[in-house]
């Protein structure tokens, strides 16, 4: 028998086993897919937190009081409200101390950057990024002991007497049970599963598939086993996204500054500008999508001659856009673009012909009126990122059951489990740690 079984070996799963480890226990990790990392390790990096050791070096006073005031303002201006303020300041707490223990574990961070609605810098960037986390993690687990099993998908959940006592796995060699004093959930998301996300929420927009391996295996093994499940009908909006690393977001600001979004068929697609995200009017949801910007529009983006120097966030001063948050880069200039393999520069009409393989005619309409030399990225797509619902939990990250009460020997962080309430950006990757961290050393106690 071992002492913890973790399913799902992305950020929180990693955390999870690592706590679980240096708590004592021994630890086996199953993962799906062929490496552990899952989103995590896809993620652009940003953790925002209050009271760190960074910002106490760089002289930066804050605390998480005033933190808060600020996620105040923030979420009644996307008119929305904060349902549980003791939950937001225990997030706030945790994250912090997550930013300082993988700090600790030898990750590095760029920042305290300044971010737009916050008054106080609190933007930690993981670099170069979050490829870079996943090593960091997957190392320390090996040193501490933890089995970390590949290709390996967890299927069920043993439940008998009462409580959880071990889990079904498939491995390369077959499917077996694995007898464990406690089983901690981390298996993501659900929005890489269509069938699941209309069962839950029949009138979700549709989206590309991000990432197939969010499939809500862990939601579905835990209700099975009569786990409560919160918000599961809250699916988020499909955002514009280059499709290839590091799947920037593109700010709708760049569209509004003149940059042309265009199908495969060479026709422009209009966007709407009124939010963080540029949502997309009467687009069909599967052609590949790309972004030509042109001569004219170039000079009205943000480039290094905007940079205050201060973790390149002048921008936020002179108002201009930037291309989008970027791994390694904070928040991307036109010219950062040039380093990714979506990027062509100095583009005749033609080139963008090429590029995008729409007929000459139609991208001649389009760009109508415009100059070249033109920029050309892409291709784009709009992909449902991830999904707002998950297993109920307590402040130790048990599960609970339907009744309310904590499932004995289950647990669960990260996306699979209630994702925070939104409190704006920077805060689901540092909760899916701290999260992980909790459930992994709560585990341990209960082995
Ligand atoms: C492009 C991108 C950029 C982002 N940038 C940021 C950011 O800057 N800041 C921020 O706060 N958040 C960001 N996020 C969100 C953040 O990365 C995620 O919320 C967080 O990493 C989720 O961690 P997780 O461990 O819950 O899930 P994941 O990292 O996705 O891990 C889940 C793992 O479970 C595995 N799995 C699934 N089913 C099974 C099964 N049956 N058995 C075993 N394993 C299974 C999966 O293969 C995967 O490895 C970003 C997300 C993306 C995609």
């Amino acid at each position: 028998m071992t002492d913890v079984v973790v399913i799902g070996g992305g950020g929180s799963g990693l955390r999870a086993a690592l706590a679980a480890a240096e708590g004592g226990a021994s630890v086996d990790l199953f993962e799906k897919t062929e490496d552990a990392g899952g989103k995590t390790k896809l993620s652009i990096g940003i953790m925002t937190a209050s009271q760190s050791s960074f910002q106490r070096r760089a002289g930066i006073d804050d605390t998480h009081e005033r933190h808060l005031d600020d996620i105040r303002s923030l979420v009644h201006e996307a008119g929305k409200q904060i349902a549980d303020e003791s939950m937001v300041r225990f997030i706030l707490e945790q994250s912090a101390e997550e930013v300082e223990q993988l700090a600790a574990l030898g990750v590095r961070f760029s920042g305290p950057h300044p971010e737009g609605a916050h008054k106080t810098p609190r933007m930690h960037v993981i670099q170069p990024d979050c490829r870079e986390l996943a090593r960091v993690l997957i190392a320390a687990c090996e040193d501490a002991g933890v089995r970390i099993h590949t290709s390996s998908p967890g299927r069920g959940l043993v439940f008998e007497d009462g409580r959880i006592s071990g889990a079904v796995v498939a491995t390369p060699s077959g499917e077996r049970t694995v007898p464990a004093r406690a089983v901690v959930l981390t298996a993501g998301d659900y929005s890489g599963d269509p069938a699941f996300i209309r069962s839950v929420a029949p009138d979700a927009p549709l989206a590309q598939v991000f990432r197939s391996f969010a499939s809500g295996d862990g939601h579905r093994m835990a209700m099975r086993a009569g786990a409560a499940t919160l918000n599961m009908a809250s699916i988020n909006t499909p955002h514009l996204r280059f499709r290839d690393w590091p799947f920037v977001e593109p700010s709708p600001k760049v569209f509004a500054a003149g940059a042309i979004l265009m199908n495969a068929s060479g026709e422009r697609v209009a966007t709407t500008t009124d939010s963080e995200s540029a949502g997309l009017i009467g687009y069909d949801g599967t052609s590949d999508l790309y972004m030509v910007i042109d001569a004219a529009t170039a000079p009205k983006l943000a480039s290094a001659a905007d940079d205050d120097g201060i973790g390149r966030n002048g921008w936020r001063r002179t108002g201009k856009p930037f291309i989008g948050t970027a791994p390694g880069v904070g928040f991307a200039y036109l010219a950062d673009c040039a380093r990714w393999t979506w990027s062509s520069e100095n583009a005749t009409p033609a080139a963008v012909v090429q590029r995008t393989g729409a007929p000459s005619d139609a991208v001649e309409r389009t760009l109508a009126g415009t100059t070249g030399p033109y920029t050309v990225l892409g291709p784009l797509g709009c992909y449902l990122m991830n999904t707002g619902g998950g297993l109920a939990v307590n402040r130790t990250m048990n599960v609970l059951a339907t009744s309310g009460e904590p499932i004995p020997g289950l647990y669960s962080g990260g996306t699979n489990a209630r994702i925070i309430p939104y409190i704006g950006h920077g805060y689901a990757l540092a909760w899916a740690m701290a999260s992980g961290r909790i459930a992994g050393h709560s585990a341990a106690l209960q082995a």
